[in-house]
């Protein structure tokens, strides 16, 4: 999950950022609208965390720019602006959620957790996937009911395959996912966090596609009679 940050008080800013990677998102910050702008265009965000007050404008026009060009991620907006008319017009104008500063880290974090689950068009707090149970707001993982351990970076990578599953996501969104510009990033991170992920939890689950990247198969619903023969011997 990569998450930008929209907030030109740096101390603020790098306190989010601080709590957000202690959690296992992958965070960029800017400082201007015309920054996020340009951020948007070139990576695939996840997520988007506003401030208002900003130098070169005021983030409701911007967010009501980012809607009439059609971009349907969650924004959260972040301000000072505690006022009942800021925060109706900050809901009308398009985003997904309204904090007033201060805020406690953990009801941001919960908040993003909803915003990231509607945008997934999920209702329930936890993610399925055959005998394994995830809980991104716990960060755990049970596979047949028993805790299994992992990394952040490798929560993170097991969240994004599964949120996507049944589809092939590229190296690179991948690493986008995970990594933001400023990380350092090994060239062979990726394949460590999956190896441990295959170890950890049945090589069966991460599946490589050769030169393009990596998938979660949809799980067995249960349901399909036909689909079954696939899993028979040949
Ligand atoms: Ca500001």
């Amino acid at each position: 999950m990569r998450i930008l940050i929209v907030e030109d008080d740096t101390g603020i800013a790098g306190g989010l950022e601080a709590t957000l990677r202690s959690v296992g998102y992958a965070v960029d910050v800017c400082g201007t609208l015309a920054d996020a702008a340009a951020a948007l265009r070139v990576e695939a965000f996840d997520l988007v965390l506003l401030d208002l007050g900003l130098p070169d404008g005021d983030g409701i026009d911007w967010l009501r720019r980012l809607r009439q060009e059609g971009r349907t991620l969650p924004v959260i907006i972040m301000t000072a602006r505690d006022a009942l008319p800021d925060r109706v017009a900050g809901l009308d104008q398009g985003a997904d959620d309204y904090l007033v500063k201060p805020f406690a880290p953990e009801e941001l974090l919960a908040r993003m957790r909803v915003a990231l689950r509607r945008s997934e068009g999920r209702a329930s707090p936890l993610l399925h996937h055959g005998d394994l149970e995830v809980d991104p707001a716990a960060h755990t993982v049970r596979k047949a009911g028993t805790l299994v351990p992992l990394r952040a970076k490798e929560f993170a990578l097991l969240l994004a395959l599964l949120r996507a599953s049944g589809q092939v996501l590229s190296r690179q969104r991948l690493e986008e996912a995970l990594y933001g510009f400023d990380d350092a990033l090994e060239s062979n991170a990726l394949e460590v966090h999956i190896h441990h992920l295959r170890r950890k939890l049945g090589s069966e689950l991460l599946q490589t596609v050769r030169g393009v990247g990596y998938f979660v198969p949809r799980p067995e619903t249960g349901q399909a009679g036909a689909g079954a023969t696939h899993s028979g011997p040949p």
